[in-house]
C-alpha cells in the first residue's frame, strides 16, 4: 500500500513515502513503476535511508521527477524544524580545529535546487541561514550545516 503524503518544498512538489516504504525500497526500489535509484546512485540511496532510521525526529526522504533525470525518480533528504521543511545536502566532514568529524546537513548545495522554479531565491534563503560550528570544539565548521551530527561515528 502506497502512502499518498505529498508536501510543497520552494514552490515544488514532493512525494513523501513513509518510513515504512522507505524500507520497503531497500529490497523494492520501485515507486510507481519508477524506480527511486539506479545502479550509480543506490549506495547514496541505502546511506540516506540508513539516516532516516537513525534520526527519525529530524529527517525525511521525498521524491520528486525532474525532466533531467527520466530514469528514475530524484531523492531529496528533508530536514523538518519547527515545522518547516528544507531540502539539504548530507556531507561527510571533519573538522579542521579538532578530531571531529561526522554528517552534517548542508541547505546551500546549488544543485538542491536545479529542479525549483525559483532557483536563486531558494538558494539565497538557504544561505541566509544560521550555520551551525563544531559540536566538539566551537570552531567554525568548512562547510554550511543546519545540522550537525553530534556523536562520533565509528566505521567498522
Ligand atoms: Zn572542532
Amino acid at each position: 500500500m502506497i502512502t499518498e503524503k505529498e508536501i510543497i518544498v520552494d514552490g515544488q512538489r514532493i512525494a513523501l513515502p513513509s518510513r515504512h516504504v522507505w524500507d520497503s525500497f531497500v529490497t523494492n526500489p520501485i515507486y510507481k513503476g519508477v524506480p527511486v535509484y539506479t545502479k550509480n546512485t543506490k549506495n547514496l540511496v541505502l546511506d540516506l535511508i540508513q539516516l532516516i532510521a537513525d534520526y527519525p525526529d529530524y529527517f525525511c526522504l521525498g521524491l520528486y521527477r525532474t525532466s533531467h533525470v527520466t530514469k528514475s525518480w530524484s531523492v531529496v533528504p528533508l530536514l523538518v524544524r519547527n515545522e518547516v521543511w528544507r531540502r539539504v545536502q548530507i556531507e561527510h566532514i571533519s573538522c579542521l580545529f579538532c578530531e571531529w568529524s561526522g554528517r552534517i546537513a548542508n541547505p546551500t548545495e546549488p544543485s538542491l535546487y536545479f529542479s525549483v522554479s525559483d532557483e536563486f531565491a531558494a538558494l539565497q534563503k538557504a544561505f541566509s541561514l544560521d550555520r551551525l560550528p563544531c559540536p566538539k570544539c566551537g570552531a567554525e565548521l568548512p562547510r554550511h550545516a543546519v545540522w550537525v551530527e553530534s556523536r562520533m561515528i565509528s566505521k567498522t
